[in-house]
């Protein structure tokens, strides 16, 4: 039984070493790749998990925990909010008119109204004019 086992490890380290193709040796290091970021990311975690415990034993009045954070979406996140930002008033097609109260295609505000004197809702026609239809 042993003897067996050991003639199967064998075999399948001899397999690893020499892939038929590129494609399989790609993917032979890619698995291995996978496999030294998992032990890393492991090994890591362990000393922080292990920093963080010795910390709250000492029994401060703090303890801290640890918590993961997904990187990229939050780099993603970051940059969606400066997009946002950048046409927050006039970018936005929900976005109601305060003065018509209602939403336009393409969606204007409270600026398109600077002409006018008073201001009041655009007509059909005066939409017509701007090129703009009302959204709902
Ligand atoms: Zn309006």
């Amino acid at each position: 039984m042993r003897y067996r086992s050991k003639i199967n490890l064998g075999l399948k380290m001899a397999r690893q070493r020499k892939p038929s193709s590129p494609q399989e040796e790609l993917a032979q290091l890619e698995e291995r790749r996978q496999e030294l970021i998992a032990q890393l990311r492991s090994d890591a975690e362990n000393t922080l998990k292990q920093a963080l415990d010795d910390f709250n034993k000492l029994d401060l009045g703090v303890a801290y925990e640890l918590r993961a954070r997904d990187r990229v979406r939050e780099k993603g996140r970051v940059q969606k909010r400066v997009v946002a930002k950048k046409g927050s008033s006039a970018g936005n097609p929900d976005r109601l008119c305060p003065i018509c109260g209602f939403a336009t295609i393409p969606p204007h505000d409270g600026r398109a109204h600077r002409s006018q004197s008073p201001k009041r809702p655009f007509s059909a026609g005066e939409l017509t004019e701007r090129g703009m239809n009302a959204a709902s």
